[in-house]
């Protein structure tokens, strides 16, 4: 093989790129693995909460020995209306709930763990263009007009993807299935926040604060990141919300923020678009979306980090078997790569929760929706809600299939309703590595 040529070439160092890097070096490929910006996740202030019901799969057992900033062990959820306040408050008797990151220190280190498996990196390098010859996808062209070939691509840019974008496997979006959020990162210090936030992370929900979405506040070691947005149809921007950030501005003067934010500084102030939309074709010859450009993210529960990490892994496997037996077509891809994504059942599970939610709540005000909350009981807000659907529909319609499908799901989904202490048994065995 000459300089230039690789078995896998790989776009992105955000979660599924080094995912797919190391995997596909520890099986033993030829990788390179390229970044655009200078220190990987620098851009990327907003996912930072990895959920411990996946983390437990062997597959992502590495990813405990990461730099945590927080262990997440409780969760409080404030439902504010006119006329009364509702707060949940969740303390699982015991294990951990989630690990709070930032993406700067994290994807740094996963880049570093892809690089000692082997995976050449850089940095520094954009991707302009792909190399398609006889109807495959043969390599990537950088910012420099460098060519790079791979006997398999793999795209892990990210929502906005040029890879996938220009092999034309990413559509034209529509606005009303995308998300809007805004973040903002206040520095706050690290006694202040163990006194306000403790390890707990915060939700609010109130009319004027979002827009069919779910504020939240992450906290770090030394600063606390907040978000919120709104799925962009025709109501999220008004007269009384002529922009985006009003939202934010609301939900920083909610008084009971205000006070928790009290003498903090904002340090980043940032916008994000999230695409709820599914890509119907991940895989072409020689190529395979994985994370966010493949449509592996649900935005209406502000996951897509483990999703993007399972599906890094699973496509460096799916190109190591094409490679064994020197077919790249898509249907070799897609043949391994599609098998290991449906038979993981945390994926599944999860896109079933965020389809039947986001199906019960946009057809919901922002003052239905703070209402209904206030009736689920937060145990598992968005599980009880699926649930709830389902089994309600299926009894207005007296239709037994669609109550035996809820009851079905409610069974399916145990392992994850609960907090399992095996995930802090095995974060604490990991950490100290
Ligand atoms: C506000 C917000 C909050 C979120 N919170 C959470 C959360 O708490 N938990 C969770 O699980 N998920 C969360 N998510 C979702 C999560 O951030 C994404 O699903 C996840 O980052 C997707 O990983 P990825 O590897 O596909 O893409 P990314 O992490 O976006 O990585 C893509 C990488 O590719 C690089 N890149 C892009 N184009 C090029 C190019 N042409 N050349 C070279 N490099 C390129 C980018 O610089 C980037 O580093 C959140 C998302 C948002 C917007």
């Amino acid at each position: 093989m000459s300089n230039n040529e690789y078995d896998v070439v790989i776009v992105g160092a955000g979660c599924a790129g080094p995912a797919a890097a190391k995997k596909a070096a520890e099986l033993g490929l030829k990788v390179i693995l390229f970044e655009k910006s200078q220190v990987p996740g620098e851009k990327n202030v907003s996912g930072t909460c990895l959920n411990g019901a996946a983390l437990i799969d062997p597959d992502l057992h590495y990813l405990m020995e990461g730099p945590v900033e927080r262990e997440i062990r409780e969760m409080r959820t404030y439902h504010i209306n006119k006329d009364r306040t509702t707060v949940f408050h969740e303390i699982p008797s015991e294990g951990l709930l989630l690990l709070s990151i930032r993406r700067d220190h994290y994807d740094a280190w996963h880049v570093e763990e892809a690089a000692k498996a082997g995976a050449e990196v850089r940095l520094s390098t954009t991707i302009l263009d792909i190399i398609e010859e006889d109807g495959y996808v043969k390599g990537v062209i950088t910012d420099t007009g460098e060519k790079f070939y791979g006997k398999v691509v793999i795209d892990a840019a990210g929502v906005n993807s040029i890879v996938g974008r220009k092999a034309g496997l990413i559509p034209k979006r529509k606005g009303s299935n995308m998300i809007l959020y805004v973040t903002v990162c206040v520095e706050l210090g690290e006694e202040i926040i163990d006194e306000r936030f403790g390890d707990c992370i915060e939700y609010y929900l109130s009319p004027g604060i979002q827009h069919k979405t779910w504020p939240w506040i992450f906290p770090k070691k030394d600063t606390v990141t907040l978000g919120t947005g709104g799925y962009m149809d025709e109501h999220l921007l008004n007269d009384e919300f002529p922009n985006i950030n009003k939202y934010m501005e609301n939900y920083m003067n909610l008084p009971i923020v205000k006070k928790k934010l009290e003498g903090g500084k904002i340090v980043a102030w940032g916008l994000h678009l999230e695409y709820d939309e599914k890509i119907e074709q991940r895989v072409k010859n020689g190529l395979i979306l994985t994370g966010e450009a493949g449509g592996f993210v649900i935005p209406f529960l502000g996951e897509g980090m483990v999703e993007a990490y399972f599906t890094g892994i699973y496509a460096a496997q799916a190109a190591a078997k094409a490679i064994e037996t020197n077919d790249f077509s898509k249907e070799k891809l897609a043949e391994t790569y599609e098998t290991l994504i449906s038979e993981n059942l945390f994926m599944q599970t999860f896109r079933h929760i965020a389809a039947v939610n986001k199906e019960a709540i946009l057809t919901k005000t922002d003052e239905e929706i703070t209402q209904m909350m206030q009736q689920v009981i937060m145990g598992g807000g968005f599980i009880s809600n699926a649930v709830h659907t389902n089994w309600m529909k299926g009894v207005e319609d007296q239709d037994m299939e669609r109550i035996q499908d809820a009851y079905d799901f409610l069974e399916l989904m145990q392992p994850y309703a609960q907090v399992d202490p095996y995930f802090e048994n095995l974060y604490n065995e990991r950490k100290r590595k």
